[in-house]
């Protein structure tokens, strides 16, 4: 069910009040417009002091989605390495991270749909990671912990359905970045006044992860964390443009990748166009919203002329600041179970797809 507004927050208030382990988890693009929402320019981070609010909410812990989008780089640039070195790929290979974009392909373009990634989204995956891994780290039993993705999409509450094997959600609840505002000034908090907290150690991301937020993010992220799964240093920062159509080719070791970046539906159906009449592409990403996730529907109205690009570049700055700049050499990414990846993760993907088509199982 898409709860929304102040039936949401209620809900949320209902399970910690019975004694529920709240987490939240921040999606890369909401903590540089979040600020909008309390009267800062766009483009402000804010992840202390988002934290602080939102254990000032009562959340127990705070971790990041771009953990999950780590985990999910991490496996995909394994997998599409292997593609290459064997030179058996059903090209062109789509992302699924977009739920925008996935649910569009399922109505509208079903016979893309065994070419998008086999994956779940970094809400899901941070969601199942919290669950199943994080909870030991907690001591916390997962039964009893509920997981609040705090995120820059509506349609991100569509993702509240699905279920891990046995049997948990993934993701209970989704709070858009408006809501969050709401929800604050409903409590009389201010992001302002917040102190600056800390993400919980175990979550924190690579540059790879954050950058996901915003357009050529996902791009970005599989061209290095190929290239680094395959032994070289990768910069790809001619993918940081914003033109909803854009095309480059990458050089890896004897590799070379053909690439194709759309944010926007007319975009999405001249690339597909061009494919139709025989352009070949190994890697599209697709995003619905105008420069990815930082301009999604549940962002703040913005009040600046140049508010999702000033997101943008922001988001793209966090990402730079980041220690690692892959996920390959993530501790926190080592720690996880191998047979989580392969089984876990992909089950509960062909459970979505099946969803977006139309037949939910
Ligand atoms: S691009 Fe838009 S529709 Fe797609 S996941 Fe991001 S915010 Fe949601």
């Amino acid at each position: 069910m898409d709860l929304m507004g102040k039936e949401l927050f209620e809900k949320i208030r209902e399970e910690k009040k019975s004694g529920k382990f709240l987490v939240a988890q921040i999606a890369p693009a909401m903590r540089v417009s979040i600020g909008e929402e309390f009267g800062l320019p766009a483009g402000t981070e804010t992840t202390g002091k988002l934290i602080s609010l939102l254990k000032s909410l009562g959340f127990d812990e705070v971790i990041d989605t771009s953990f999950g989008a780590d985990a999910i780089i991490y496996i995909e640039a394994k997998e599409f390495a292997k593609m290459l070195e064997s030179g058996k790929g059903n090209f062109p290979f789509f992302n699924s991270c977009c739920v925008g974009w996935r649910e569009y392909a399922g109505k509208r373009h079903p016979e893309i749909m065994p070419q998008i990634s086999n994956i779940v989204t970094p809400m899901m995956m941070a969601g199942s990671i919290a669950k199943l891994f994080f909870s030991k780290e907690w001591k916390v039993n997962p039964e009893n912990m509920t997981v609040v993705g705090i995120m820059p999409c509506t349609l991100k509450k569509h993702e509240t359905v699905f279920k891990m094997p046995n049997g948990l959600r993934y993701v209970d609840y989704v709070v858009t970045t408006r809501e969050l505002g709401d929800w604050a000034r409903q409590e009389k908090l201010d992001l302002n006044e917040m102190e600056e907290g800390k993400m919980t150690e175990i979550s924190v991301p690579s540059k790879d992860g954050v950058i996901f937020g915003t357009t050529g993010g996902i791009t970005e992220a599989l061209i290095t964390s190929i290239a680094d799964y395959l032994g070289e240093k990768k910069e790809v920062l001619e993918l940081r443009k914003n033109e909803n159509l854009r095309e480059y080719k990458f050089k890896i070791g004897k590799y070379e990748l053909d690439v194709a970046v759309v944010y926007g539906y007319p975009a999405l159906e001249k690339l597909l166009e061009k494919i139709k009449q025989g352009s070949k592409y190994h890697f599209v990403e697709v995003m619905q919203c105008m420069y990815g996730c930082v301009g999604g529907p549940g962002q703040p109205i913005p009040k600046e002329k140049d508010a999702m690009l000033k997101r943008s570049e922001a988001l793209r700055k966090i990402a730079d600041e980041s220690k690692e700049k892959t996920p390959m050499n993530l501790k926190a990414i080592r720690m996880l179970d191998p047979s989580f990846f392969e089984h876990l993760a992909l089950k509960g993907t062909s459970r979505c797809f099946a969803y977006f088509s139309g037949k939910n199982e």
